[in-house]
């Protein structure tokens, strides 16, 4: 299949290939769009079964890092990259400062950051080859670091209002939330919404993980091919993505979806099909906007930990908007929302503003 009538190609403004023998890197950085700034989107370290599918899961993310920071409305576009896991490429330094090297190629055009597969020392090897990066710890009560506790919290508050919505409830009290993934987001998801009073139901594929999460919260643990369909209000999945599709809809029991993973629905139609079922979902990249917000921040520089809280605390209101308009219009979620994201990115570029990356820390 050709890039351009790839089915998520969706007029990517340019996709980038890079190998490096030495290190064994192999990675594509895909830029969606840059209407609103430089292209801002995290890494993401994954053993695709096969380059088609790499190449399919970074246009999809990409697309989704224009809409995310267009409705979180952050001076930035959409891009996103993954590196290919292989045996042949282990986790090293070398290997993420070759990527350091492919993102400092592409002069600004693309700002990285963590996703799956990739941790804050990764990071840090990517910023000794390249100053567009972020994620990286800061000093004092400056905005930065690991993304993921700032991706849960807006999640938390996600959940409270899809709740609210959903059922009237103005608390989590005995609400039994499902959630999909314990990892980085995850843990500190389940950490929130059990002093919130919630009931946990969790499950992982990684053992390790489990076990760290029960020695924190008390929870029930269901095995990986049952999360989905747990008998639970809400179901958060944060794993990875398409796990919202025809096969699975019909069997969750959860009257709300409200989770961290990107690109959860398998596709738009899977949105009506929630809808139509009487399943509220919110918009996977309004809710997980939470860490770019963080990222971006710490990008931009001169910010606090105090100020992106309160831009995070922003994400629930924007989904009550959505909710709102869907249920005034009896259309599903994800169709306002993408309709909304595009309004955005279409205001932004018919504006006439710088967009170059050290122009846009001078928007900030
Ligand atoms: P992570 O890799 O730390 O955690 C994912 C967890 O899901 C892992 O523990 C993994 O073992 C588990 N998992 C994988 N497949 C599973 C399955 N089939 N069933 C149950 N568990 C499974 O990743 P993360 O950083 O916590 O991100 C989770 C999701 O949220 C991803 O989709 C990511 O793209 C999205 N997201 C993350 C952030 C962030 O700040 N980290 C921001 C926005 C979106």
């Amino acid at each position: 299949m050709g890039v351009f009538n790839h089915p998520e190609f969706d007029h990517h403004e340019s996709i980038h290939h890079f190998e490096d023998p030495g290190s064994g890197l192999r990675a594509i950085i895909a830029i969606h769009s840059t209407a609103l700034g430089p292209a801002a989107g995290g890494c993401r370290r994954w053993d695709y079964a096969s380059d088609e599918l790499a190449l399919t899961d970074v246009l999809r993310l990409s697309r989704g890092m224009t809409y995310k920071n267009a409705v979180a409305g952050l001076p930035f576009g959409g891009g996103k990259a993954v590196i290919l896991a292989t045996d042949r490429a282990p986790k090293t330094r070398e290997l993420f400062e070759a990527f350091g090297q492919a993102v400092d190629s592409l002069n600004g055009l693309y700002i990285t950051a963590e996703d799956v597969g990739i941790s804050v020392d990764d990071m840090r090897a990517v910023r000794s080859r390249t100053h567009f990066v972020s994620g990286l710890p800061q000093s004092g009560t400056n905005a930065g670091g690991d993304p993921s506790p700032w991706t849960a919290l807006g999640v938390f508050h996600g959940i409270e209002a899809a709740v609210a919505a959903r059922f009237g409830a103005d608390s989590l009290r005995n609400i039994t939330v499902a959630v999909q993934g314990v990892g980085h987001v995850g843990v500190y998801l389940c950490r929130l919404l059990h002093e919130a009073g919630a009931k946990l139901i969790v499950a992982d594929v990684d053992k390790e993980s489990l076990r760290a999460i029960c020695e924190q919260v008390p929870a029930e643990v269901v095995a990986p091919r049952d999360i989905l369909f747990s008998d639970a209000e809400v179901l958060a999945p944060c794993a990875l993505g398409n796990v919202l599709n025809s096969e699975t809809i019909p069997r969750i029991r959860a009257r709300v979806v409200a989770g961290a993973a990107n690109n959860q629905l398998a596709s738009a139609d899977d949105g009506a099909r929630l809808s139509e079922l009487g399943i509220l979902y919110a918009p996977d990249y309004v809710i997980n906007a939470g860490g770019v917000i963080s990222v971006a921040h710490e990008y931009l520089g001169n910010s606090t930990e105090e100020r992106v809280r309160s831009e995070v605390c922003r994400i629930p209101g924007r989904l009550r908007q959505i909710f709102a308009d869907a249920e005034s219009s009896g259309r599903p979620t994800n169709a306002i929302a993408d309709e909304l994201a595009r309004s955005i990115v279409e205001r932004g570029a018919s504006r006439d503003e710088p967009k170059h990356p050290t122009e846009a820390r001078r928007i900030a």
